[in-house]
């Protein structure tokens, strides 16, 4: 069997879950399974992941604590938790050290939950620091399903980043921006940056979704579910039955992972 690593999930402590899981689910949106960690590692089992990258996003500085203590209780063999610095925290320096210092290999953000601009000029001393303290980040890129569509995560900015930080491991999300795959096909494809692939052939015509996969130079794509708003089991079925070559397939599942996480 593979082994397969997720590089994009979501859990929540126990005792937040139920509350934290009612504020993000409405009609429209809808979760596969409770938010705590327990039922990620069952999913795991179900869909036969070995291990899970485990995303937060302190929406305010303050959370940083609390969310790193949570993720030095939960970091395991299956589940790689990923805390997250608000860039917006006057004392993200030190937060990004501790961060380094706890083992961690990267870190979470997300633009639209924490109200920043991708490419914010004033970001760009964070970015470096990151990357000078070998860290990875996993960016929430693309528009977000629970927010009007505000061009603030958009691939060109990405590029921006990029262009100031070359050698920052800033990992897009969602096959390089949520709902806006135009322009990753303009900007993002056929160059060396990374790319997960969650929550992207739930809603994207399968040919597109392999024109830019098989398009993207393959040491660059990470397989994904961003569960619990995706089913594990299913997100695997959906990317086993692209038309892609064994290879590249080992490569999204599990290679890649492997080689960012240093395992
Ligand atoms: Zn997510």
């Amino acid at each position: 069997m593979l082994k397969i690593i997720d590089f994009h999930t979501h859990a929540f402590p126990d005792s937040l879950a139920k509350r934290a899981m009612e504020k993000l689910q409405d009609d429209d949106i809808v979760a596969y399974l409770d938010g705590r960690l327990d039922s990620l590692i069952k999913s795991m089992d179900e869909a036969g992941i070995s291990k899970s990258v485990l995303c937060n996003i302190a929406t305010r500085p303050k959370q940083f604590e609390s969310i790193l203590s949570w993720c030095k209780e939960i970091a395991s063999d299956r589940i790689i938790p990923l805390p997250s610095v608000h860039p917006k925290d006057t004392e993200w320096q030190k937060k990004i050290d501790l961060v380094a210092q706890s083992g961690f290999k990267g870190i979470k953000l997300h633009p639209y939950y924490q109200e920043f601009v991708l490419d914010d000029n004033s970001l760009i001393d964070f970015y470096r620091y990151i990357d000078y303290k070998r860290l990875f980040i996993v960016m929430h890129t693309g528009f977000d399903i629970a927010f009007p569509y505000d061009r603030i995560a958009d691939p060109i900015k990405v590029i921006n980043v990029l262009n100031q930080v070359p050698t920052l491991k800033l990992i897009t999300t969602h096959l390089g921006a949520w709902d806006d795959w135009e322009e990753v096909q303009k900007h993002i494809v056929g160059k060396k940056i990374y790319m997960e692939i969650s929550f992207s052939l739930e809603v994207l015509d399968n040919n597109i979704a392999k024109d830019i996969i098989t398009k993207h130079p393959d040491d660059y794509i990470l397989f994904g579910t961003d569960s619990p708003w995706t089913d594990q089991k299913e997100a695997i079925s959906r990317f086993m039955k692209l038309p892609l070559d064994k290879e590249r397939k080992e490569k999204i599942l599990f290679k890649n992972a492997e080689r960012i996480l240093i395992l």
